[in-house]
């Protein structure tokens, strides 16, 4: 008997799930054959909706068939599996997105792949037996088929406990936390089913509703998005640690199972997806992890301790809350040109690059590599890979569909605006990714937006080697068309694009940002100064600091007192990753805005003074911005 049943009854183009003694696990062949007859089912004119269902009363569908993929990863083969999880995605997205109506039958067990096929769908149907759930972080993946994105729009952060403890939840849960839509007892659904067929008429699906039963969860609503709220997964830990009840043991408990580096991710990737609603977004994301998943993940190991050996000791790569982010992000940087694209999506960007220094030539590169064609200037005449050099601005700027501009500073924006904006078409979008002035910024995209062209700020995080790892973080100002189309550039360029509102609030939170930074930068430093001066062991203080309320970037992820902390500048003998020449900078542009807006920001000015003291009167030129610690060890009190 064959896997899947595909065929066309009345106005219904009907798939059934075959395998009830594999609990309908998803094949490659399977995945394959859906995909086949939902293209042919958008444009047949007598397809008015699709079911599916699957046979046997224990699941829709368990999951993905991992036999094959464990199969080729051990055998160091990771193409297959890459191109699994690109053809399983792209099935994903075409069903989140079909044209006609979608009704799937979720009896029993419905997880991992089996989401992916039936929790997009338009209407979503469970039952008592019904138990939804995304186990992926049990076996070292992240979860994935769209299902992350599910769990970001789910209320508070049941989404991050939905992903970490990997719950099942019943039909009640699933409908609260939008995996699901109706209730339908499945004694009647056979009837329905036959209505959908005969009359193709999706009203049917609502006519047979029942009311749904309670939610188990929504009980512990408050107290799950407070132990589940934080940064990252170590914050969960220490949250569910410091909490004596039973939800905080049993999850906590949960948690200890799964794989340390998947559940690190999986909160990223939810954190970074709330708010966003295009599915592909998600399922580009997911793949990112997925490619890497048998290399460089926990899924081989995964897979060995839970499926074939069965010993249930898997030996992750790292313990519970010691995954570091550089890890994490490591997981989750774009992977140029084996990006997953959907097959509507042109790849190839006609992309103008003004400004090809030490941000902007990495940049450009990473844009060229992934496909886009890239026509780069810059005064000094320098290139970057896969860049073609062109004569002037205005060349660069003729005919793109995107100009980026990475310049020093705002007058230079300002001038370089005047020459290219007149060059360019109508549509296209100005994104200037230097940090600048919030009145240059609303100048230059006020000229843009009269001239009928799109206009984004959008200064970026993450230095040299985030430019060129592709792992920048993006501020943007401007409008959402404009956001919406540099958005894939945006994420072959970085790993995270916030969208900050209307034109010059992408430099508003860049500043806003690196003020903070400057001061809490500075405060680190005369502590530990202090610390030293108080007798105070550096390492102890870093211990009590970085898991009490004085913690802070600084402190925890960027400590600037050598041979404590992650490995950071201070390690390197203060050579910069982000030099205080371009602190001095940002605090300046801080300051100046604190004046225009009137806003009084005492802290902001000081350090501002302090950066300029060390830049411009002492040795600080050149040097990381968390030199500051030796410039105070140096110093008594003035
Ligand atoms: P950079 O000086 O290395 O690069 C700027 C480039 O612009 C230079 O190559 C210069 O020749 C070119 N340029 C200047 N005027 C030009 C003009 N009229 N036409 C064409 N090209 C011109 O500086 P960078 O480190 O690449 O920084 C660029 C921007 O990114 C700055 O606004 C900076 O504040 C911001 N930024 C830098 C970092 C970092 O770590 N370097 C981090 C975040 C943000």
């Amino acid at each position: 008997m064959s896997d899947i049943y595909i065929r066309t009854t009345g106005h219904a183009g009907h798939i059934t799930l075959n395998r009830p003694a594999a609990l309908n696990a998803l094949t490659y062949d399977m995945v394959r054959a859906i995909d086949v007859a939902l293209r042919d089912w958008a444009n047949d004119p007598n397809v008015a909706l699709v079911l599916i269902d699957a046979s046997g009363d224990k699941a829709f569908c368990a999951g993905g068939d991992i036999a094959d993929l464990y199969a080729t990863g051990r055998s160091g083969d990771f193409t297959y599996g890459q191109g699994f999880w690109r053809d399983e995605y792209q099935l994903n997205a075409l069903i989140a997105g079909f044209s006609k109506p979608i009704v799937t039958f979720l009896q029993g067990f419905t997880m991992g792949g089996g989401v992916g096929v039936g929790c997009h769908a338009s209407h979503r149907i469970v039952c008592d037996s019904s138990r939804i759930a995304m186990p992926e972080c049990g076996i070292g993946l992240v979860p994935d088929v769209g299902g992350s994105m599910l769990l970001a729009h789910v209320p508070g952060r049941l989404g991050e406990y939905l992903g970490l403890t990997t719950d099942r939840m019943g039909p009640g849960d699933a409908i609260l936390a939008g995996f699901a839509d109706h209730f339908i007892p499945q004694d009647s659904w056979e009837e329905l089913r036959a209505t959908l067929c005969a009359e193709g008429d999706i009203s049917a699906v609502l006519s047979a509703e029942h009311p749904a039963p309670k939610a188990a969860l929504s009980e512990h609503m408050d107290m799950i998005s407070a132990l589940f709220a934080g940064e990252g997964l170590n914050d969960i830990c220490t949250n569910l640690r410091a909490e004596n009840t039973e939800l905080a043991e049993k999850s906590l408990k949960s948690i200890a199972r799964n794989s340390p580096l998947a559940m690190a991710c999986a909160v990223e990737m939810i954190h970074r997806l709330r708010g966003i609603s295009e599915m592909k977004r998600a399922l580009e994301l997911e793949y990112r992890f997925t490619y890497r998943a048998m290399e460089h993940g926990d899924f081989l190991e995964g897979i060995r301790a839970a499926i074939i050996d069965k010993d249930r000791t898997p030996k992750w790569k790292h313990a519970l809350d010691k995954v570091p982010p550089v890890d994490v992000s490591f997981m989750l940087r774009p992977l140029g040109k084996e990006k997953l694209t959907f097959e509507e999506e042109s790849t190839g960007m006609q992309i103008g690059f003004i400004g090809l220094g030490n941000m902007g030539g990495p940049m450009a590169a990473n844009l060229a590599a992934a496909g886009h064609t890239v026509r780069g200037f810059d005064v000094a005449g320098t290139s970057a890979q896969g860049v073609s050099n062109v004569e002037s601005a205005v060349e660069a700027a003729t005919g793109a569909d995107v100009l980026i501009t990475m310049l020093p500073n705002g007058d230079i924006l300002r001038s370089v605006a005047d020459e290219v904006i007149p060059a360019m078409n109508a549509g296209a979008v100005l994104l200037d990714c230097s940090t600048v002035d919030v009145e240059s910024a609303r100048a230059v995209a006020e000229q843009a937006v009269a001239a009928g062209v799109h206009a984004l700020d959008a200064p970026v995080s993450g230095g040299i080697g985030g430019a060129s790892g592709g792992t920048l973080t993006f501020m943007v100002g401007g409008g959402e068309d404009g956001f919406n189309k540099a958005l894939p550039l945006f994420e072959i360029m970085g790993q995270k694009s916030v969208h900050c509102g209307p034109s010059g609030n992408g430099q508003a939170a860049k500043i806003c940002n690196n003020m903070i930074l400057g001061v809490t930068m500075i405060a680190t430093c005369e502590s530990f100064a202090l610390a030293d001066k108080l007798g105070l062991d550096r390492q102890k203080m870093f211990d009590v600091v970085s898991t009490s309320s004085g913690y802070s970037w600084s402190m925890n992820a960027y400590c600037p007192a050598p041979g404590v902390g992650p490995t950071s500048p201070a390690d390197n003998d203060y050579q910069p990753g982000f030099a205080a020449d371009l602190m001095l900078k940002d605090l300046k542009l801080a300051q100046k805005a604190a004046i225009d807006a009137n806003a009084d920001t005492p802290m902001g000015a000081m350090a501002q003074a302090l950066y300029a003291q060390f830049v411009e009167d002492e040795d600080g030129s050149g040097k990381d911005f968390s030199a500051m610690l030796p410039r105070f060890e140096k110093n008594g009190r003035p």
